[in-house]
Formats: C-alpha cells, sequence, structure tokens
C-alpha cells in the first residue's frame, strides 16, 4: 500500500488553524499497521484485537472497527465506549486487573468475552456461572520480555495472570465449578523485539492446551515494538506471522482441531500515526545548557518522564537550520524534561517542533496538572484534517468541582 507519513507542510497548517499544542492522528498510517499485520497472518485463522487504552477517541475506535478489528479493554468504561463505537460484544475482550467483581459482573451482564486474571474471580465466577458463560483465563508464563521494568509484565513479581505454576489449582477450579474454558490468554509485556518470545509463550501454552477440551483460541496478548529512534527496527511482523503459523499448524496436526490466535495490539497499531506539535516559548541558555522551553508538559506527554521513553523530535517551521543541541522541556513546575541533548534544527522562539510516534499513550495519558489544558486532537483521514476532540476550556478545570462554601 502507498502510504506517506504527514509532510511538515501539513503539520504547521494544521497547527496554524487549530492551535498547539496538538495531537494529530493519520489515519492512514493505522491501516496499513493493521494491514500488515493481518497479512502476516493471512495463513491461520486470527483475530486482531486493538488494545484501547493506548488511545480511545471514539473516532479512533470506529475507525479501527471499519478496519475489521476487534477490541481489547481494560475497564468497564473501555468497554462502554467500544459498545458506544458500535463494536459487536463478541467482538469486545475484557481483560481487567484488579477490578471489584461488581465490574466483571457488569462485564457479563453486557455479555463481552472475559479473560480472568486471578483465582479468586476465577473461583467466585465459577461458582456462580459454571458452564454457562464460557470465559477465557489469562496466564502468567513468567517469560520475561519487554523494553522496561515498569512496562513488561511476565516476571514473578508481576501482578498480572494468574501464574503457569497455579496450573493444577486453575484445573481443579474449572473441574469443581464446570466452567468452561474458551481460550487461554498471555501478555508478557511491551516493546518485545525478539519473535522468538512469542514462539515461547506458544509453546509454554501448548502444553496446558490439552487440559482444556473446550478450547478456541490462544490470545498471544501484544507486545509488538515500533521503532522510536531512526536506527530501530519493529518487531518483524512477517517471520513472526510465518513462524507462528507454522508452529500452531505442527501442533493442531497432532492435536486434530484448529484454534485460532488473538493478538491485541495497542502500540503497534496506533503509535506512528501520531503527531504531537508543540510550540517553542523560550530559547534559554543557561550555564551549563540550551534549553527550549515549549508551551506543553509532561501533562499532555508523559512518557518521557515516566517510561525514560525516547520521542524523536524535528523542528518543522526551521528544517534547515543549522543542527545545534537542545534539551527540550517543557512548562511544568517540577522536573519536565521531554529529551536531553538533541540535536535540533536551529530553534527560534514560535517554531513549531513535532514529537513524533505520539499516538500510543500520549493523549491517553494526559491530565490537568498545574491547571493546564488537555490539547486539541485532530484525525487526517483522507488528506484533510477532523477535528475530533475541542481543546479543553477553563470551564472544564471546574467541572465537576462542588464550591461546598
Ligand atoms: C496494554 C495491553 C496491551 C497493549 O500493549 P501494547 O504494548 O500497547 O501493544 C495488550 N493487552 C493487554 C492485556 C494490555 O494490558
Amino acid at each position: 500500500m502507498n502510504y506517506t507519513p504527514l509532510s511538515n507542510e501539513q503539520l504547521i497548517a494544521i497547527a496554524n488553524e487549530f492551535g498547539t499544542p496538538v495531537y494529530i492522528y493519520h489515519a492512514e498510517k493505522i491501516e496499513q499497521q493493521y494491514n500488515k499485520l493481518k497479512d502476516a497472518f493471512k495463513g491461520h485463522p486470527t483475530k486482531i484485537f486493538y488494545a484501547c487504552k493506548a488511545l480511545t477517541n471514539i473516532n479512533i475506535l470506529k475507525y479501527v472497527k471499519s478496519l475489521g478489528a476487534s477490541v481489547d479493554c481494560v475497564s468497564i468504561n473501555e468497554v462502554k465506549l467500544a459498545i458506544h463505537a458500535g463494536f459487536d460484544k463478541k467482538n469486545i475482550l475484557f481483560t481487567p486487573n484488579c477490578v471489584d467483581f461488581n465490574e466483571i459482573l457488569e462485564a457479563q451482564a453486557l455479555g463481552v468475552i472475559i479473560n480472568i486474571d486471578n483465582i479468586s474471580i476465577l473461583e467466585q465466577f465459577g461458582n456462580k456461572f459454571g458452564n454457562t458463560f464460557p470465559v477465557c483465563i489469562r496466564i502468567n508464563p513468567h517469560i520475561e520480555a519487554g523494553g522496561n521494568y515498569k512496562i513488561s509484565t511476565g516476571h514473578i513479581d508481576s501482578k498480572f495472570g494468574i501464574s503457569i505454576h497455579q496450573m493444577r489449582h486453575i484445573e481443579r477450579i474449572v473441574k469443581k465449578t464446570n466452567l468452561h474454558v474458551r481460550g487461554l490468554h498471555m501478555h508478557t509485556g511491551s516493546e518485545i523485539k525478539d519473535v522468538n518470545v512469542f514462539l515461547q509463550a506458544l509453546d509454554v501454552m501448548f502444553e496446558y492446551v490439552r487440559n482444556f477440551p473446550d478450547l478456541e483460541f490462544i490470545d498471544l496478548g501484544s507486545g509488538f515494538k515500533v521503532p522510536y529512534k531512526d536506527d530501530e527496527h519493529e518487531t518483524d511482523i512477517v517471520s513472526l506471522g510465518a513462524k507462528l503459523t507454522h508452529a500452531i499448524k505442527e501442533f493442531e496436526a497432532e492435536y486434530d482441531r484448529t484454534l485460532e490466535i488473538w493478538f491485541e495490539p495497542g502500540k503497534y497499531l496506533v503509535s506512528e500515526c501520531g503527531y504531537f506539535v508543540v510550540k517553542a516559548n523560550v530559547v534559554k541558555q543557561t550555564t551549563a545548557t540550551v534549553f527550549v522551553g515549549v508551551n506543553s508538559g509532561f501533562n499532555h506527554l508523559i512518557r518521557p518522564m515516566f517510561y525514560d521513553s525516547y520521542h524523536k523530535i524535528t523542528n518543522i517551521s526551521n528544517p534547515q537550520g543549522a543542527e545545534r543541541i537542545y534539551t527540550v522541556v517543557g512548562n511544568i513546575c517540577e522536573t519536565d524534561t521531554f529529551a536531553w541533548d538533541r540535536v535540533l534544527n536551529d530553534v527560534r522562539e514560535g517554531d513549531y517542533l513535532v514529537f513524533h510516534n505520539a499516538g500510543a499513550y500520549g493523549f491517553e495519558m494526559s491530565s490537568n496538572f498545574n491547571s493546564r489544558l488537555k490539547p486539541v486532537e485532530i484525525m487526517v483521514k483522507d488528506g484533510k484534517p477532523l477535528l475530533i476532540r475541542k481543546r479543553d476550556q477553563f470551564e472544564d478545570l471546574l467541572r465537576n468541582q462542588v464550591e461546598a462554601f
């Protein structure tokens, strides 16, 4: 498919029209990522659930649905947003962690697919529903993977999933309560570049599949890496598709049934589609450093401060300017560094800077810290910029506050 990233001119035109800071999402990039994943697995029944916590704007949900995706939700409100976006309940997977049993009951009443990640919930669910409401079980295989300890979920101290070491107890509960187990799930972390981690996960699953006669699918979660730095590469999806398809076909031949493969990509689908455009408020030379202070902060894009993550930054207002070294900071009254020692084309006050790869966990993790307003969101589709969320207004800061005296 022909895909061209948004040009500096397009980004500048949007920043001029809608103001900054502004999150811009390029629909065609989401489509390209979705199709890459779909094509890599066309040799086997596969279902792709968009992990919507990465970016839940209702237009993004509708768009992803129009591509043919299902959706993975981690809270009951995400489930309700997905229903609002038009997803069929059989294409909504609910994968919560440490929620109240009532939230599980609510999801059950809505009829979506439930992924249980806790022995006590499994027991309560089994006692209540027996074999009347099939479920999926989230296993923690204790495979170490992922870019950063905070985003890796498979390690021994992780709160996610039911430990693979408790499999015998899972089986006892399933037997006693007559629970109908449709699927086994694992999600080992984020930013997994090595395709073999997924093969390893599948192998671990295969050991237990035989114990669940009604199994329809194996859900391998997500964790596909996308490149943030110029010298990084995304998870090799083509090779992943070929290797996993081969492994599962071999297994199926022996087991004499088909198992769908499910995935739950978040970042992979929506990271690269996103551009976060800010304005350079000040260029501030101190004794040690040249700072660029922009009209945003970790209240709008927390990943650098929270995960030490790297976002490529470019000066789209002066792309031919001489290269200089800057530390890019925000306007929040707390250490608020987006990037140290970055080479940028000469930055003048008023220039637009772009953070690339800002679609996933960008706007979604934003806040009103320092009583600043959340940015506007734009979706570019067929070359046209569509307003998909208005910038916060001052009144939004007071909404829900009660002046009690
Ligand atoms: C966050 C999450 C995902 C998506 O992870 P990405 O790294 O964004 O692809 C998938 N599944 C579950 C259960 C998650 O919690």
